[in-house]
């Protein structure tokens, strides 16, 4: 069985961040990750505020940096598949990576979050056919049609501005009077002339047989039923962790997020967590890359007091 000082799940900005770190202080360390380097930033179409870029970077780009850095560390073992299970373990915990099993003295679970499904009547049979929960992947299906986008946070907000480059018409969707997402986003979206806010409203049904044709809307306050025919339909109501693999006991948050302490520690010895994963209140690229370095020098020190460094 192959052994490592630490493995990391996940090469997103935090998982990269983390195996960089562990690869400086000369540890074996391994990064697990089943697609491309990148994790959401692959999907995002452009990026703001992330620290460096000024006039903001398309999210393949900013991937593209990072792997590149990540490159540079040749020792970094990469293995391209997906985790099956963590076997938590004393002394060394084992992490079954496609059908090989390997172990490492440490773990750092930095596998991320995907976008929430939302279970409306349509969502799963419709999905592929109209129903989408990446602008970016899927947006040129729609051009110059006509789609829906339901949410109301930073992301239903961003994707709405880079989909209505696109599509002739956007019902922006969203359950509350107010918007949860940043003023400027806001902003823009309440200027484009493309975008038709749609507020206190819910879909209740994807309609559609082959492909979407509509979406049925209930307005909150006068329970009124509207019919919007649509070609698409845009899903961003927030994130749910990527897993499945974690060891059972681990304790999570109501949403199933990853609980750790300061220390990026789980509440199992040896199992950290950092990133999107993680139970947290902000998901940012930023943020990401710091919850990789710090959980990453946490590991430093711990496996320096197992006296393996
Ligand atoms: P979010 O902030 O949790 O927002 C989810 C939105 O979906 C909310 O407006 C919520 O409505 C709505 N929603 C949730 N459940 C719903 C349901 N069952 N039916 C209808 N609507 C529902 O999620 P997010 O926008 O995906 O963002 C997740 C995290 O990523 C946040 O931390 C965000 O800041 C971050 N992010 C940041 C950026 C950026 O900084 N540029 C871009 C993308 C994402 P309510 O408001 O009524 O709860």
């Amino acid at each position: 069985m192959k052994s490592f000082d630490a493995v990391v799940i996940g090469g997103g900005p935090s998982g990269m961040t983390a195996a960089l770190y562990l690869a400086r202080s000369e540890l074996s360390v391994a990064m697990v990750e089943m697609l491309s380097p990148g994790g959401q930033v692959l999907m995002t179409h452009f990026i703001e505020n992330y620290p460096g870029y000024p006039e903001g970077i398309e999210g393949w780009k900013l991937a593209d940096i990072f792997a590149k850095h990540l490159d540079s560390y040749p020792a970094i073992a990469r293995l391209n598949d997906e985790v099956k299970a963590i076997e938590p373990k004393e002394g060394a915990h084992r992490i079954l990576v496609g059908s090989e099993w390997i172990e490492a003295r440490a773990v750092i679970i930095a596998s991320g979050a995907r976008y929430k499904r939302l279970g409306l009547p349509g969502e799963q049979e419709l999905l592929g056919k109209g129903v989408s929960y990446c602008a970016l992947c899927d947006g040129n299906f729609f051009r110059g049609q006509d789609v829906a986008v339901i949410g109301g946070g930073n992301s239903a907000l961003e994707e709405s501005l880079y989909l209505a480059r696109l599509v002739k018409k956007l019902y922006l969707i969203h359950r509350r009077e107010d918007f949860r997402a940043q003023r400027c986003y806001q902003d823009r979206c309440g200027i484009n002339p493309v975008i038709q806010l749609v507020r206190s409203s819910v879909v209740e049904e994807i309609v559609g047989t082959d492909k979407v044709e509509a979406v049925t809307v209930r307005d909150l306050k006068t329970d009124e039923r509207t019919r919007l025919d649509v070609q698409g339909v845009f899903i961003f109501v927030g994130y749910e962790p990527q897993g499945g693999f974690f060891p059972s006991g681990i304790e999570t948050d109501p949403q199933g997020f990853i609980v750790t302490d300061q220390n990026y520690l789980t509440s199992i010895p040896g199992i950290y967590a950092a990133g999107d994963v993680r139970s947290k209140n902000v998901r940012q690229v930023a943020t990401a890359v710091g919850d990789g370095a710090a959980a990453a020098s946490t590991v430093i020190s711990y496996l320096e007091t197992l006296g393996h460094h």
